[in-house]
């Protein structure tokens, strides 16, 4: 099935407990912190639900209609479908949900297209997340991820014995329903949105952590399961002129406790098994599918930056300026760049031999890692081609509102065929972009959300195919003489 925006807003409604600060969030959908976004998560389950929209946003499968990023690509065909769905959820946000709907739920696609990896000495957990992939799918969820452990957990010992619980999420206690959780884990981002959280290890932990290994999923209103949203952007915004962006994209993140929250055997993956639990994302399609996504979602966020700043250019009457278009050109060229290994991801796809297709995954890590490298200097430019003229700006807009400015702003602020509105409008969104919180949240959420720089580069490290790079060199070696050697 596929659910509307009001179906995916009544399911927030599920009395998850949330906390923004001391203070108890009742109602996520109304809550000024999260109303804007809520909104705009909404409008996405509109879209998809909308027959006209049913290429390529949904696909069908024995009479159910199922969203694309639930598809188990078979063909070349599957993934340039999946990409244009992450495509058309990625341009509706501008790029700025990291974690929109699609994001986890190709991870867990990924999963169910080669679940046996689950099972190992004797465990069978395979079983599970064919039934979870189902779940989701056929229940139409959202799904966020915490797999990283807090930052606490590496003074575990300031912890423990003699303040009675952990800093980082593990297992206490098992039993024939299943196992009991407690601990913190990092950093369900939109997970105030979300059904369903997948609970795992993206971050390698040693072999020793055992009870860490829990790889798992629980609904957002599990019993003992507390929400910490650090500080909303949507609550500061003042008005969405002023904020356009903090008003309406602001997806959170957000710090999950876990007070004796029990866990069925049926929603448990991994258990126990400390490498299995990294292991089992970058072993199957996991990883690349949902990368995938991130891929494209920065994508349309950098075409998004380039359209602001050419106009801002534009604005200042600079752009035709040699200097001025050599920098737009060179943001023009990483657009395309970026453009192009994505769809080499689908020119290049792997057959995965079990009737399954994937992206080609070292494109995908070699995109992540360009994007996570490039952002700063793509922020850096939009900063340097803005200058000063943010600054020039009133306050805020309610310069339209007082007769007194009304007319002074409109005369001194408009420039050539552009209203002062106009300009303010488009300046202010610039602000929210690369200078507000919201703008400096992107910032570190780019640097992020794929684990640090030396974990993004690891992935094109193990993925490289060093001994054919290495049998170049030796046929070159091979192929130069040695004087005197003529055996
Ligand atoms: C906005 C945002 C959204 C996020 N969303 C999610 C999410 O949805 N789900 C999720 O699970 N996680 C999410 N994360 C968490 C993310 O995975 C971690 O922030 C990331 O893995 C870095 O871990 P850390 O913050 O604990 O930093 P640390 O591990 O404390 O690292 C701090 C700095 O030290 C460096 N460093 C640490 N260890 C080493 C080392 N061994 N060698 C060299 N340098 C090192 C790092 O490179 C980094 O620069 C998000 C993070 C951010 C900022």
């Amino acid at each position: 099935m596929l659910r509307t925006g009001k179906e995916f807003l009544a399911g927030l409604k599920d009395g998850r407990t949330v906390y923004i600060g001391g203070e108890k969030v009742e109602d996520v959908v109304e809550h000024p912190a999260f109303r804007g976004a809520a909104r705009t998560l909404a409008g996405l389950f509109d879209h998809k639900a909308d027959p006209a929209n049913a290429e390529p946003m949904s696909f069908e499968e024995e009479g159910e209609r199922f969203s694309s990023y639930y598809l188990k690509p078979r063909s070349k065909e599957d993934l340039v479908k999946r990409s244009r769905a992450h495509y058309a959820i990625a341009e509706r946000t501008y790029g700025l949900f990291g974690r929109s709907p699609d994001h986890v739920a190709s991870f867990v696609t990924g999963l169910a297209m080669n679940p046996e990896i689950l099972d190992r000495d004797g465990d069978s957990y395979s079983g599970n997340v064919t039934d979870y992939y189902e779940h989701l799918r056929r229940n139409d969820l959202y799904a966020s991820y915490a797999v990283h452990p807090a930052p606490q957990s590496k003074n575990e010992n300031i912890f423990g014995d003699t303040r009675g619980y952990q800093a980082v999420l593990q297992v206490v206690g098992e039993d024939d329903d299943g196992v009991i959780l407690n601990g913190m884990k990092m950093l369900a981002t939109a997970g105030v949105f979300c059904d369903e959280v997948w609970i795992g290890n993206l971050t390698p932990i040693s072999d020793d952590k055992k009870k860490e290994a829990i790889t798992c999923a629980v609904p957002m209103n599990a019993e003992g399961l507390t929400l910490w949203v650090r500080k909303p952007m949507e609550l500061y915004a003042a008005t969405e002129f002023d904020s356009p962006l903090a008003s309406n994209f602001d997806e959170s993140d957000v710090m999950l406790i876990f007070d004796e929250v029990r866990v069925p055997w049926e929603r448990v993956f991994v258990h126990d098994r400390a490498a299995l639990s990294r292991e089992i994302y970058v072993r199957t399609a996991s990883h690349t599918l949902g990368n995938h996504q991130s891929n494209v979602r920065f994508h349309a966020k950098l075409k998004f930056i380039a359209g602001i700043i050419h106009k801002i250019t534009q604005s200042a009457g600079v752009d035709k300026i040699p200097v001025v278009a050599e920098k737009l050109g060179r943001l023009a060229a990483w657009e395309a760049a970026l453009g192009g290994m994505i769809q080499g991801q689908i020119h290049d796809h792997e057959e995965l031999g079990n009737g399954y297709v994937n992206f080609n995954r070292r494109y995908m890590y070699a995109a992540l890692n360009w994007c996570q490298e490039h952002y700063p200097e793509i922020i850096a430019m939009m900063r340097e081609l803005s200058g000063g003229s943010v600054f020039q700006m009133p306050a805020d807009i309610s310069v339209m509102e007082n007769p007194a400015t009304r007319d002074i702003f409109r005369d001194y602020w408009a420039a050539g065929n552009e209203s002062a509105v106009d300009r303010v409008k488009l300046y202010r969104l610039a602000w929210d972009m690369y200078g507000s919180e919201f703008g400096s949240r992107q910032q570190q959420y780019e640097n992020f959300f794929a684990g640090p720089s030396f974990i993004v580069r690891n992935h094109s490290f193990r993925e490289a195919p060093w001994s054919a790079f290495g049998a170049v060199v030796d046929g070159f070696l091979d192929s130069i003489p040695v004087p005197g050697d003529s055996e």
